[in-house]
């Protein structure tokens, strides 16, 4: 089945370039202008994914995306940004955008989040949760770093198992605290840091890189080593 992505882009002649690109990778494409065209096209045909450049006319695509989230839409969204927007990262990853690419950028890196996005929520087994080369079951509750098996504890697992569920998503302390030990927890909230460090160990144990990254003044999020 062929994927049908949104794209919504102000500048006409990028936009008309990602569009042939994505067309001649076989993806079928609808690209608005503004924002707010943008929002009734994803209304009218709901996208497998969509492309959003940041500043829009209208509406931007941060505002788009938290629209679209609003209405239950768990479509993949890619924003794209402009460098010296890069700091507002978080911004957009709270309006529940899945990932970012900085302009500018190639268009086989933006090819490949496509191709990564759609595998995902094209993924059938729900059991298994995914990010770089970490892997868990949630049904045999087996935690793999590449080939190497991880022995977590019960709390371990479920804090990155919340931390898996959305990877780039920032939580916040507070929703850590919340899910991972309910919300009449009473005792010491270092309990995060504590167990953000143990986690941090196991995965890192063999030298590998960081997965699990502090958002200053924020909390954590699994992200990308270099990001
Ligand atoms: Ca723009």
């Amino acid at each position: 089945m062929t994927a049908h992505i949104l794209l919504v882009e102000d500048e006409v002649k990028l936009a008309r370039f990602i569009e042939l690109e994505l067309g001649s990778e076989g993806y079928r494409v609808s690209v608005a202008h503004d924002g707010m065209a943008g929002l009734s096209l994803a209304r009218e045909f709901n996208p497998d994914l969509a492309i959003l450049d940041w500043m829009l006319p209208g509406l931007t695509g941060v505002e788009l995306c938290r629209r679209l989230r609003a209405t239950g839409s768990k479509v993949p969204v890619i924003l794209l940004t402009a460098r010296d927007e890069v700091s507002d990262r978080v911004a957009g990853l709270d309006a529940g955008a899945d990932d970012y690419v900085v302009k500018p950028f190639s268009i086989e890196e933006l090819l490949a989040r496509i191709r990564a996005h759609l595998r995902r929520t094209q993924e059938p087994d729900e059991d298994v949760l995914q990010f770089e080369d970490l892997s868990l079951n949630r049904r045999t509750r087996q935690v793999y770093r590449g080939k190497r098996s991880l022995e977590l504890t019960a709390k371990e697992f479920d804090l990155l198992e919340y931390l898996l569920s959305h990877p780039r998503q920032v939580y916040t302390r507070d929703q850590i605290l919340e899910t991972v030990w309910g919300y009449d927890f009473m005792g010491d909230s270092n309990i995060i840091e504590v167990y953000i460090r143990y986690l941090r160990l196991k995965l890192e144990e063999q030298g590998e890189k960081r997965l699990i990254h502090t958002v200053r003044g924020v909390g954590y999020a699994l992200r990308e080593p270099n990001l």
